[in-house]
């Protein structure tokens, strides 16, 4: 067997035949034809005030409707669109999508908030992201004040990054930390990018169990977040102790399952009238 043949040719066979390696390769080979026949579609997840619990935008979240593993979640595809560079047709698509919907939601006489949109640090340290953003935008018949950008810190590590989000914020694209509170997350490179919002990772939300001040650094977060004057979301709220929680302790903006799942956008216009109704959600 090829464990008997020794440890190293256990480690090759391993490697050689590891079924992920193969699956994503096959993934790989299929990006450009996926592109082509329109397999990537978003879905909304509703981002609620926790003032007024009304809904005031949403965050826009890849999926692709593979013709052969079906519904592939953003974690199955993005790492590797990273690496291959795809993530750069891809990002333009994201972005293609939004726009379009949000043009489609004005048609229909849908209130129309802010979509954010999730922004590769690849497609940031491009030249002409900046252009291509507000060039979507405005075909589309919209304003600037219609998209929001979900940045990691990553991006804020690279000089032609930091440069396009200068231009982008000065043009009016709003601009979001997102994951804050998973890397080095600190405050110190704030001051260098014009983010207006700061998103509280799931991972810190998830130590929040009651209303009483358990979970230190989300409120401390809020505190300093406020200081800068950035608006503070959080991600990944499931119960309602965590929308009671972060209320007090000041946050502005709440997304998450307990308010609503990623849904498809045909899917928004009947959740808004039920939301609207519910006023037990607190
Ligand atoms: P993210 O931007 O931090 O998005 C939040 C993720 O948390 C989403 O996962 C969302 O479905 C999930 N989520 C929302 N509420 C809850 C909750 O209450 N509990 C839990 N457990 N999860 C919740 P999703 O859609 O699988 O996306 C994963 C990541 O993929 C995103 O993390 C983002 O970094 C990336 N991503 C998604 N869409 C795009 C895109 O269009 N372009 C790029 N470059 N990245 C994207
Ligand atoms: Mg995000
Ligand atoms: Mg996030
Ligand atoms: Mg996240």
């Amino acid at each position: 067997s090829a464990k008997k043949a020794g440890r190293g040719q256990y480690r090759f066979f391993d490697q050689s035949l590891n079924l992920k390696d193969v699956e994503e390769f096959h993934l790989e080979q299929s990006f450009a034809e996926a592109l082509r026949n329109r397999e990537f579609v978003l879905h909304y997840q509703p981002q609620v005030c926790l003032d007024s619990m009304e809904v005031i935008g949403y965050e826009a979240l890849v999926r692709w409707h593979h013709p052969e593993f079906g519904l592939l979640f953003p974690d199955r595809f993005i790492p590797m669109a990273e690496n291959s560079g795809f993530v750069i047709p891809l990002g333009m698509e994201v972005l293609r999508l939004a726009c379009a919907q949000i043009a489609q939601w004005k048609v229909d006489n849908v209130p129309v908030r802010p979509v954010a949109v999730n922004v590769s640090p690849i497609q940031l340290a491009q030249q002409e992201f900046c252009r291509d953003v507000i060039n979507m935008i405005h075909q589309h018949g919209l304003k600037t004040c219609h998209l929001e950008l979900e940045i990691t810190e990553t991006a804020m590590l690279d000089a032609k990054a930091v440069e396009s989000l200068h231009s982008l914020k000065a043009a009016g694209v709003k601009l979001s930390l997102d994951d804050f509170g998973t890397g080095y997350s600190g405050f110190a490179h704030l001051e260098a990018v014009p983010v207006d919002k700061l998103k509280i990772d799931r991972s810190l939300i998830a130590k929040i169990c009651n209303s009483h001040d358990d979970s230190p650094i989300v409120s401390s977060t809020i505190i300093l977040a406020k200081r800068m004057d950035l608006k503070v979301v959080a991600e990944g709220v499931e119960t309602r102790e965590q929308v009671v929680h972060l209320k007090v302790a000041g946050c502005d903006i709440a997304q998450g399952y307990h308010l609503s799942r990623p849904m498809p956008p045909e899917d928004v216009p009947g959740f808004l009238r039920t939301f609207a109704e519910a006023e037990a959600v607190v």
